[in-house]
């Protein structure tokens, strides 16, 4: 019997699994993709490995199902080890400080979580690109932006930092997207208190008398794991999904496919919200798609590498709410489709949506509603289109329309908005963390209110989606919940708490 199982070796999971390892405990990794081993064996695909692009050959192929008026969403999740850091864009951000701070929840205040960011930073091997680095369009980007008025920063991951615009981090060592696997999981993989369960997809979790009994499918039969704890980290769709299969959610939800309710958990699996995301495009002059095709040719060119933050006129804490990022490729990816893009991204959404699952067969997927763009009081599209109005002023700078082709500003309507907008791959929030079990899932510990012995560490655990790009900050709630959790593994309940059992339940902050 394990000390701790850890579902789903993503960004959130595997921090979880290198720490607890490195402290001794008997740790049970089981991830539904494969796992091709150490970097060094040289096993990994190239295109997972080629931070030049978006990598889409292990997903789980989730989508919104039809929509009226517009074509589905498709909801990328990598289906691997190393999660989504396997296949993302890999651009490093941290957000702001209001962001961890507004959680407002003892333990995660941005204070506390710096050296882990710190950390975090240093062990994906965080940079920013140089200068010289910046690809044709990029450089042009920047001059653009310096000609419109942008304030030119040298780093964008600074959690104190505000409107700016410059080159963008990213954690690509050598061309290769350094995903979690490569950065926690190689250093502690060959340890005899670790086990991997790879192509293993978990079905529900059973606590019992003497622990958790997790129920899985591993290439198609039937496994029972067991240990002490069990954390979640299978993601924002994947987490609520297992929970809701073991009787953990919304008897509602539950009861209308026949599962017993062990916990009455009515908010597993809402509060899904991202950073809904329109872009302004262009095609590319004759000039600039043959420096695209010359720079390729003699390096790596990135199709993402400037980005801007700026501050709406809807932001009411004066703190920036919107990210504008060029995309541009040297050949037609399914992002780019040959065209220059300006994407803007809403960085502090209010529309909320949902996951549900629709089966207890765990190969079916959960019906994923975003809700994009749902907000009563149009926040999220007002903030778009702001957005929009910035990103036409920097195509029009002459540093980008000279190289660009001529094409009438897009529509900013309502209509053409909500036809157009995508996500910028960043969901989060279906277990939030909470100290009130009436608007959490989770306490600031990680574990479910309800069970102790059941943990999230993943995006799901976001009660609010920070103001950035999600891998950096899921790996340090990852390392954050380990941090905890490792804590509690090596102390009896007793010395951690050592009051009240009512105390006890609510639990202390370590
Ligand atoms: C296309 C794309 C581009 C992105 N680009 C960026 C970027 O450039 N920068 C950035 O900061 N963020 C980016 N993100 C977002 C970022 O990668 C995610 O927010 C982050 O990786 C989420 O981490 P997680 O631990 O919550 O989930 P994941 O990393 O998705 O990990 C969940 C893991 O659980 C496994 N799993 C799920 N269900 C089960 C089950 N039933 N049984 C067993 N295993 C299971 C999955 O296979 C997966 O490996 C991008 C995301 C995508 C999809």
């Amino acid at each position: 019997m394990a000390d701790v199982i850890v579902i789903g070796g993503g960004s959130g999971g595997i921090p979880v699994v290198a720490r607890l390892v490195e402290s001794g405990a008997e740790v049970v990794l089981i991830e539904a993709g494969p796992d091709y081993g150490a970097l060094a064996e040289g096993r990994w695909p190239g295109e997972i490995l080629d931070a030049a692009a978006l990598a889409t050959s292990h997903d789980w192929d989730y989508t919104s199902g039809p929509v009226t008026g517009r074509e589905p969403w498709t909801f990328e999740r990598a289906r691997i080890m190393g999660g989504c850091s396997s296949h993302n864009g890999a651009i490093a951000a941290v957000g702001h400080h209001l962001d961890y701070d507004s959680w407002g929840l003892p333990g995660w205040e941005t204070e506390t979580l710096r050296p882990l960011f710190d950390r975090v930073l240093d062990i994906m091997r965080v940079r920013a690109y140089e200068q010289d680095e910046a690809g044709p369009f990029h450089s042009r980007c920047l001059e653009a932006a310096a000609s419109a008025g942008w304030r030119i920063a040298s780093d964008l991951c600074d959690l104190d930092a505000n409107h700016s615009f410059g080159l963008e981090t990213v954690n690509v060592f050598e061309g290769t997207r350094w995903n979690t696997a490569f950065a926690y999981l190689d250093p502690v993989r060959d340890r005899q208190n670790l086990t991997i369960a790879d192509e293993c997809l978990v079905d529900r979790i059973e606590t019992t008398r003497h622990g958790v009994t997790v129920h899985a499918l591993r290439r198609g039969r039937a496994h029972t794991f067991d240990a002490d704890r069990v954390v979640l980290a299978a993601g924002v769709y994947g987490t609520p999904s297992i929970l809701q299969r073991s009787g953990i959610g919304d008897p509602v939800v539950l009861g209308s496919l026949g599962i017993a309710v062990s916990i009455d958990a009515p908010l597993v699996g809402t509060n899904l919200h991202d950073h809904p995301m329109v872009n302004a495009s262009r095609d590319l002059g004759e000039d600039l798609a043959r420096w695209m095709q010359d720079a390729a040719a003699s390096g790596f060119v990135p199709e993402e590498q400037t980005l801007g933050k700026a501050v709406s006129r809807h932001a009411a804490d004066g703190v920036f709410d919107l990210h504008l990022f060029p995309v541009c490729g040297s050949t037609q990816t399914s992002l780019t489709n040959g065209r220059a893009l300006l994407e803007v991204a809403c960085m502090t959404p209010r529309s909320r949506g949902t996951v549900k699952i629709t089966s207890v067969d765990p190969g079916v997927a959960p019906a994923i509603d975003h809700g994009y763009l749902s907000d009563p009081d149009g926040h999220d599209i007002g903030v778009l289109r702001h957005g929009l109005e910035l990103a036409e002023d920097l195509l029009a700078q002459p540093a980008l329309r000279s190289v660009l082709v001529d094409e009438p500003r897009r529509d900013l309507s309502d209509e053409a908005l909500r036809r157009d907008v995508q996500h910028y791959y960043h969901p989060v929030g279906t277990t939030p963390m909470g100290s009130d079990p009436s608007t959490s899932v989770c306490d600031r510990f990680g574990r479910l209110h309800g069970d102790h012995r059941i943990l999230v560490a993943d995006a799901s655990l976001m009660p609010q989606i920070p103001r950035a790009n999600t891998n950096i900050p899921t790996i340090v709630v990852g390392e954050r919940i380990a941090e905890l959790l490792v804590t509690q593994l090596n102390r009896s309940d007793e010395e951690i708490f050592g009051r009240s059992p009512h105390e006890r339940s609510e639990g202390g902050m370590i």
